[in-house]
């Protein structure tokens, strides 16, 4: 059967060692390190983990320019430990879980505060804060086991964020649990699992590095304004 058009394809990541892992969609966690939920005046006591999504064609790969979006003044970069998975997940237990995951990256969720303060004020989605083009740069996977240890991101050569993964209010196998008791995950499906305090703004010329003990570190420079 023909189709109206090409139909768009989705974004494929490159892994460190074996083919291309090919994308589906993004879930996020918000609000997943004490500190940074306290730092954007919320109570980081262990209730729910929040949960929103980034269209999949937000994703940017790997090192580069990443232009500097439209309609915000304010775009906040965010580190983020990402998870792969492989596999289909549906009201999963721990141990199926730990089968489904593919593996692992370093990311950024990137953020138009500006925005995402005028829909908190007025009770509308973030979706459109934390989607768009450019939003969700993602490092190469790497397979194996789950990242321990140190988490940051510099700008400018300047340490901005910085944590310890066992800092994670919700672990990644208890984000996995959570989240597939609420959709039905497959392959090709990323979960960005929340920041560390110390969020903040970047401009164009910026330089960022953002790590994770054990995966490939990620550098983008953020470029100009659109015009
Ligand atoms: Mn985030």
């Amino acid at each position: 059967m023909s189709t109206a058009f090409e139909p768009w394809q989705p974004p494929v990541v490159p892994v460190t060692s074996g083919p291309r892992f090919p994308t589906r969609r993004i879930f996020c966690v918000g609000r997943n390190y004490a500190a940074h939920a306290r730092e954007m005046g919320a109570n980081p006591d262990r209730d729910l983990p929040c949960f929103f999504s980034k269209p999949v064609d937000s994703l940017h790969i790997g090192d580069g320019v990443l232009p500097y979006p439209m309609a915000t003044t304010n775009l906040h970069y965010e580190v983020e430990l990402v998870v792969a998975l492989n596999a289909t997940l549906r009201e999963a237990s721990i141990e199926q879980v730990r089968t489904a995951i593919f593996g692992y990256a370093v990311g950024l969720d990137m953020t138009r505060r500006d925005l995402q303060k005028a829909a908190k004020d007025r009770r509308w989605p973030w979706a459109l804060a934390k989607g768009f083009t450019g939003a969700a740069p993602i490092g190469p996977i790497a397979r194996g086991s789950e990242p321990s240890g140190g988490i940051w991101l510099d700008v400018n050569d300047e340490r901005r964020q910085e944590a310890d993964l066992s800092d994670l209010i919700w672990s990644i196998t208890d984000v996995l649990v959570e989240l597939s008791k609420l959709a039905v995950l497959h392959a090709g499906d990323l979960v960005f699992t929340g920041t560390p305090a110390g969020v903040g703004a970047v401009v164009p010329g910026d330089r960022l590095v953002a790590h994770v003990d054990g995966l490939p570190e990620l550098r983008v420079e953020i470029g100009s304004r659109s015009p």
